[in-house]
């Protein structure tokens, strides 16, 4: 039996390893830079770096890395070993304060889009003090930002650790006008819950779609898809289960809080959810447990998708990112409080947070864009593209009380006077019903539900950081100059909720009807990434990011440049595996097909005309002209994907006609591709159909 709390961490130079291993000064100047984010003293660092490798040797590490977060949205990672030659032909192994705290990779291989002109090949990474160093196979990792030579962030971990403060800044405002002048830091929490699809190796090797684009881009529906509702929360099949069992064990020794699982809505598809932490930690630990996942699956002989659609026509894959505030004295600023005054600070945190939703809808529908999302978000699985927001139906009851200043039908039927009466305590399970819902309140937390599987979490978290900031700033701008507190409370509450009320839904948000009142309330609705894209970069994105210090016009404008490349250099990809796949397997399967049939029928017929060949002519017909039609259609979808280049002066006409032509494109190949599916069967299949595929973890 593995002792858990033992491998919990195992891996980690954590608070416990730096207090067994570092002198008592050294200890405390690091804990200082730690909780205040200021530089760290070379001599400290040299003390640091000196003990971690002795650690990291100890637990089998021969490199070291500079673990950063470059915008392709997988982690990168250059190894150095730690020898150094000491004459003789002899080593040492050493690792100096210097290489601990900054490391130089060559920043011209990365995504930093209009900003690839403007600096030179150089980049930095610095080390990130507030996020555990590990070793992870035989390598020291040392979490750090990415930055180019003239200082602008090339990494998703820079900005989100500029959101976290702007928040905490502003955060801290509010709470001292409610008497918390003891809170030192507040930060933002995240628990995100992973979906992924778990196959077999095989079968995921003979899909040269699933290698090179983590979708199928054919595969006619099964004949058993998700209809039963039998996979959800079903038991877990032993291999799966095996996987399952790894995954935690490794996860834990990273000290990643590993806590639940289960199978997920489609066939093959499970979940797994961490505890919640700071949401730096929890996105470090988010981009590992994805890592972790595909290696370990690779072990058991399974390949893990994260895409988030991997399958057409059964639910794709999301995240769920809960989000809350929390103060470094253990209070949840979204926890609605026992006593008047926790009442009235938990709904102006609430109301600040319904404030920047309705404010910036925008922002927040871009910051769950991505090629592979497009398939999910409005789609009868997922939110619905347009943003809003659930709080349950109690809640709204005291927010419409508090608006129109009317008795809230609570059992005691006390007046709602903010501040001045209790607020009707509502217990938590009622809030946490709405599953359609894209960010929806859970009882202390809110769930933005619009992610997409393989995504980092970074992205989102530096929205929703950077906007409740900016409502907080609002409030606390106003309420520090109030000449009567509570009185300015009540009226800024009031206003705001009437102001942004619209926001609040609490019906069924993969209804059609929604779509509609939502247009009449006057909600946006961005239906694709390429419709998203451009509000990242709108005047009023760019004054609230460069206010809270999160992004400068130049780091955001050449973020849109890198989203938009993204965005096109992915269809392309899965246009350019389409045209193969199709060239070197669907091609052979229809002919071998049309061969067999065509053999059949002369030979019946030599045999005598009591033979029937009404089927065979009949099949031969369908398959011919499905034949015609893919081979029409593949020649139209080659024209476009050479057409594209004509586009490619603008990235975002680039990426319109991409969305516009080639993807629409590819849809219609795909649909007479899976017809000709369905009538060929699977023996003169290329390739591995769906039943193959979804079924193949027994
Ligand atoms: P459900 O499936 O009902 O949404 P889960 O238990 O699967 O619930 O996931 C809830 C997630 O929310 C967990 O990752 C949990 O750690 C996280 N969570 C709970 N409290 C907070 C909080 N205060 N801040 C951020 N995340 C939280
Ligand atoms: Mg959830």
């Amino acid at each position: 039996m593995t002792n858990i709390p033992e491998l919990f961490g195992s891996m980690v130079f954590n608070d416990e390893v730096m207090r067994e291993r570092l002198p008592k000064d050294i200890y405390k100047a690091l804990r200082k830079t730690m909780q205040s984010g200021k530089h760290l003293e070379l001599d400290v660092a040299n003390v640091v770096a000196n003990a971690m490798k002795d650690w990291a040797v100890e637990k089998g590490a021969t490199h070291y890395t500079h673990w950063f977060q470059p915008m392709t949205g997988v982690t990168a990672e250059k190894h150095d070993s730690f020898i150094s030659p000491v004459g003789d032909g002899k080593i040492i192994m050493e690792f100096s304060g210097k290489e601990l705290v900054k490391g130089e990779p060559d920043a011209s291989s990365f995504p930093s889009g209009g900003l690839r002109a403007t600096f030179e090949a150089r980049g930095y990474t610095a080390w990130d003090p507030t996020s555990y160093a590990f070793v992870k196979d035989g390598t020291l990792y040392i979490p750090t930002a990415f930055c180019s030579y003239t200082g602008e962030v090339l990494d998703k971990k820079t900005p989100l650790l500029r959101s976290m403060e702007a928040i905490d800044k502003q955060a801290k405002r509010v709470l001292k006008l409610f008497g918390n002048d003891n809170v030192k830091r507040v930060s933002t929490t995240v628990g995100p819950e992973q979906e992924y699809f778990l196959i077999d190796k095989e079968v995921y090797e003979k899909r040269p779609d699933l290698i090179y684009t983590g979708r199928t881009l054919f595969g006619a529906r099964p004949s058993k898809g998700q209809e039963m509702e039998d996979h959800y929360f079903g038991s877990i099949k032993p291999r799966v289960a095996a996987f399952m069992k790894d995954l935690d064990e490794e996860l834990w020794k990273f000290g990643i809080l590993a806590k639940t699982k289960h199978n997920e809505v489609a066939p093959a598809q499970h979940e797994l959810a961490p505890i919640f932490s700071t949401t730096n930690i929890a996105t470090d630990h988010n981009q590992l447990t994805m890592e972790i996942m595909k290696n370990v699956a690779s072990k058991h002989g399974l390949a893990c998708l994260l895409h988030e659609k991997p399958f057409a026509g059964v639910n794709g894959s999301g995240k769920h990112n809960n989000w809350s505030l929390s103060t470094d004295t253990g209070m949840n600023l979204l926890e609605p409080g026992d006593t008047p005054s926790q009442n009235a600070q938990f709904l102006l945190f609430l109301t600040a947070v319904i404030k920047a939703v309705d404010d910036y809808q925008d922002l927040m529908r871009v910051s769950a864009a991505s090629a592979g999302n497009d398939h999910r978000l409005g789609a009868n699985e997922a939110p619905p593209a347009v943003v809003s927001m659930f709080i349950g139906e109690e809640l709204e009851g005291i927010l419409d009380a508090i608006e129109s200043g009317t008795l809230y039908h609570e059992k005691e039927k006390t007046l709602m006077e903010i501040g001045a009466s209790v607020l009707p305590h509502f217990p938590k399970d009622t809030t946490d019903r709405n599953r359609t819902s894209p960010f929806a309140f859970t009882g202390n937390k809110f769930e933005f539900r619009m992610l997409g599987s393989s995504m980092s979490i970074s992205g989102p978290n530096i929205v929703l950081n950077t906007i409740v900031a900016e409502s907080l700033e609002q409030f606390a701008d106003r309420l520090e100059n109030a000449a009567d507190f509570q009185t300015e409370l009540n009226a800024l509450i009031k206003e705001n909720i009437k102001e942004h009320k619209r926001i609040i839904f609490n019906g069924n948000g993969y209804d059609d009807e929604w779509l509609k009142e939502a247009e009449k309330r006057g909600l946006s609705n961005l239906k694709s990434t390429v419709d998203a894209l451009p509000e990242f970069v709108s005047e009023k994105s760019k004054k609230v990011f460069t206010k809270h210090g999160v992004f400068t016009e130049v780091e955001l404008e050449s973020r849109y440049e890198i989203l938009l490349e993204n965005y096109y250099k992915t269809i392309n990809i899965e246009a350019l595996t389409m045209v193969d796949m199709v060239k070197k397997g669907v091609f052979q399967s229809v002919l071998k097909y049309q061969k067999d049939l065509a053999k059949v029928m002369s030979e019946k017929k030599a045999l005598g005309a009591e033979f029937d060949v009404t089927m065979e002519s009949s099949l031969l017909e369908k398959i011919s002209k499905l034949s015609a039609s893919i081979y029409k259609n593949l020649e139209v979808l080659e024209n476009s994907i050479v057409e594209a280049k004509n586009h490619d002066s603008d990235a975002y006409e680039e990426a319109k006609y991409y969305r516009e032509v080639v993807f629409d494109n590819m849809n219609v190949l795909r649909t007479v591709v899976d017809e000709a599916e369905a009538i060929v069967g699977k023996d003169y299949w290329a390739y591995p159909t769906y039943e193959e595929i979804l079924y193949s973890v027994l």
